[in-house]
């Protein structure tokens, strides 16, 4: 065989590595695909870590510690395979897709965020468990966007990621918000009834158009933006493939 047909036979091969794999991966659900990259990327790349560690408390300093030290990893890859650069592209990915929230002090309306740690990004908290750091609920969750502003390698910088939260923590995100609707509302109703009162104890008639102002329709949740996520990667169309995969 020459070596310009074993080479052809390589690439073919390794094409068709990759869309057994890309198919494979197309079929699972995100749990199982969650799974399946975390497993291949410690197969990869050799973490030692197991990947249901118990989860421990780290400040911020420790969790940007660790991303520092996962991006200079991403520099020392020698040739890796589409496969291994597909899931390191995950991995990578999931440290600045969600993040973890402290609602301690939700009813006067502060959410303290901070990113994931890599114990936090493996085991799927903040992802497939309720993102509030004292909750562990797997079922109801909804992922909201928030505004995230930090500070990182000497810069204040800001970023809109998901919070993942299951149903009553999400009520603590809008918790003083709702309340403050909810006395403005409250509020308005008493001046309307005291000026309807008044009218009619000076004998005028009641006035209908009043009575329908107080009222309005309970607020949205969470505010949606656009995702500025595309990073410049025209390798091998990993956004493209990724894309949906973080819900
Ligand atoms: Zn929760």
């Amino acid at each position: 065989m020459t070596s310009s047909g074993s080479l052809k036979s390589a690439i073919f091969e390794r094409e068709e590595r990759k869309q057994q794999y890309q198919a494979h991966i197309r079929g699972l659900n995100a749990y199982d695909r969650h799974k399946k990259f975390v497993k291949d990327y410690v197969g990869f790349y050799g973490k030692t870590r197991t990947t249901h560690d118990v989860l421990v408390v780290k400040t911020d300093q420790d969790t940007l510690r660790e991303g520092y030290r996962f991006i200079r990893s991403e520099e020392d890859d020698m040739d890796p395979s589409w496969e291994q650069r597909l899931v390191k592209r995950y991995y990578n990915k999931l440290f600045k897709e969600y993040c973890i929230a402290d609602m301690s002090q939700y009813k006067s309306g502060k959410i303290g965020l901070r990113w994931r740690t890599e114990n936090e990004v493996m085991s799927g908290k903040g992802q497939f468990i309720c993102g509030n750091k004292q909750c562990n609920e797997k079922d109801d969750l909804a992922s909201y966007e928030v505004n995230f502003s930090y500070f990182e390698a000497g810069e204040n910088k800001q970023a809109l990621v998901k919070l993942v939260a299951c149903r009553r923590c999400a009520e603590k995100l809008v918790y003083k918000r709702q309340k403050e609707k909810e006395q403005l509302e409250k509020r308005e109703k008493e001046k309307h009834k005291r000026k309807r009162e008044r009218k009619r104890s000076d004998g005028s008639t009641d006035d209908e158009s009043e009575r329908s102002n107080g009222r309005r329709k309970k607020g949205q949740k969470a505010s949606t933006s656009t995702k500025d996520d595309v990073k410049i990667d025209a390798d091998e169309n990993f956004e493209e493939f990724l894309e949906g995969m973080f819900p």
